[in-house]
């Protein structure tokens, strides 16, 4: 029992609250990334918004408990103006091209930018190229992305809300970058 209460205890403690915003062009795929990591399922026809500004989600990652607070964009992507309120206080972004749209991996670059200039100082960027089960239509080649993600100090991955692939990897690797105690927290 004492055991028990002790790892309840640690867990509790532990447990850290991280706000992640994805940022990407429209049709990239980013509320699909948000639905496959938080209920596991796949929609071909999302409706434009998810609702909700922000989904929660639990994980466990090398002992350490992770609350992922994640805004998605809400089909407001136009309106730049408003990406201050996703990138705001997050401890994270993940930034979602399309690998199959190669003016959608161009558009990275603009949010890139964008994060320097007036995002958090301290934020663990992520860049994802998604629909990587498309292979038959790929414009943007994963080394290049790779490439580009070394340069700027980015996690990578290609990743398939379709499929699955790599997204809750995704998220595991943006935990074990963020760096230790608080300083990624919400407070
Ligand atoms: P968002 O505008 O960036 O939020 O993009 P959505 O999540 O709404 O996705 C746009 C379209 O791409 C939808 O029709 C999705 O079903 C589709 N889509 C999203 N992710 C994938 C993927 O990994 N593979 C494939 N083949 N289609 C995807
Ligand atoms: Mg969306």
């Amino acid at each position: 029992m004492k055991l028990v209460a002790l790892t309840l205890k640690k867990n509790i403690m532990s447990m850290r609250d991280i706000k992640v915003c994805l940022l990407g062009e429209s049709g990239v795929g980013k509320s699909s990334i948000v639905m496959r990591f938080v209920t596991n399922t796949f929609k071909s026809a999302l409706e434009s918004t998810i609702g909700a500004s922000f989904m929660t989600k639990t994980i466990v990652v090398d002992g350490d408990t992770f609350k992922f607070q994640i805004w998605d964009t809400a089909g407001q992507e136009k309106y730049r103006a408003l990406a201050p309120m996703y990138y705001r206080g997050s401890a994270a972004a993940i930034i979602v091209y399309d690998v199959t749209r190669e003016s959608s991996f161009h558009a990275v670059k603009g949010w890139v930018h964008e994060l320097q200039r007036h995002g958090p100082s301290k934020i663990v960027l992520a860049i994802a190229g998604n629909k990587c089960d498309l292979e038959d239509l790929r414009e943007v080649q994963e080394r290049d992305a790779q490439e580009y993600a070394r340069e700027i100090g980015a996690i990578f991955c290609e990743t398939s809300a379709m499929t699955a692939t790599n997204v809750p990897e995704l998220f595991d690797k943006i935990a074990r970058m963020l760096p230790p105690e608080d300083s990624g927290s919400i407070s």
